[in-house]
């Protein structure tokens, strides 16, 4: 693996601890979410760096870019699982021992996969994905509501039928408009705070036992607003490594 210069480690130092400044002046005495440094197109190089500043918590787009990544690296990384899964890949995704969590699950399909894939190793933490923005670009279920309860139906499977997977929260990417409308309430937050308000009230009302459900939820360009609202794990890219090369 390539080393880093320490003018690079440094850069990338400097601008981590100002993501973790704005982080906790948003959370005031709240409890501050997660920081999971988004490192999809990045060299191994860069995610060096920062764990060599003690950092752990890595996130990657694209599952053989995280695989290879994970062989290289040092294995208390914890990684986080944040593109889109294909059925064909959940395997190699299970085969990943340190990866701690899969944030964009959204079908009993690759719930299933995985499920057969884990054996020697601690269940699987898994976020559900949700489709707050209902835009088609965008992956995920849609927002439990009276009418669709695919959520609840996911959710439902993964704490009946999937002991190795965990479910450990939701999670939303949202609209790029909202994202960069810091004025209101995102509407994107506050509709998975509501889905995952009511999916704990169902969870609990069909006889299951749940802990509080975590929020993934809150990028580059509104990771503070996420913190205000709530956020318990924010997913921050650009801030922290700069732009990326376009992926071809
Ligand atoms: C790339 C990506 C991020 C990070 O985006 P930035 O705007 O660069 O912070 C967060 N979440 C997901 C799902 C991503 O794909």
């Amino acid at each position: 693996m390539a080393t880093y210069t320490q003018e690079r480690a440094a850069e990338l130092r400097e601008n981590i601890g100002a993501v973790l400044n704005a982080i906790d002046s948003a959370a005031g005495p709240s409890v501050k979410p997660r920081l999971v440094a988004i490192s999809k197109l990045k060299p191994a190089s860069d995610i060096q760096a920062l764990y060599d500043a003690g950092y752990r918590h890595f996130g990657e787009n694209y599952i053989q870019e995280l695989a290879d990544k994970a062989a290289i690296l040092p294995k208390d990384i914890q990684w986080h699982f944040v593109g889109s899964l294909q059925s064909n890949k959940a395997k190699l995704a299970a085969s990943i021992p340190n990866l701690y969590c899969l944030e964009t699950l959204s079908s009993i399909k690759v719930a299933d996969l995985l499920e057969r894939s884990i054996s020697d190793r601690p269940a699987l933490n898994v976020y559900l994905q949700v489709n707050t923005s209902g835009e088609d670009s965008k992956s995920g279920l849609s927002p439990l509501t009276q009418n669709r309860d695919e959520l609840l139906q996911l959710a439902l499977h993964v704490k009946r039928s999937c002991p190795h997977l965990n479910l450990l929260g939701l999670m939303t990417i949202g609209s790029f408009e909202s994202s960069h409308d810091t004025s209101n309430p995102n509407p994107d937050f506050t509709c998975l705070k509501q889905s995952r308000d009511e999916l704990r009230r169902k969870l609990v009302e069909a006889g299951l036992e749940c802990n509080d459900l975590e929020l993934s939820m809150g990028m580059s360009a509104d990771f503070e607003q996420a913190t205000r609202e709530g956020s318990s794990s924010v997913r921050v890219g650009t801030r922290i490594f700069g732009e990326r090369p376009r992926k071809n």
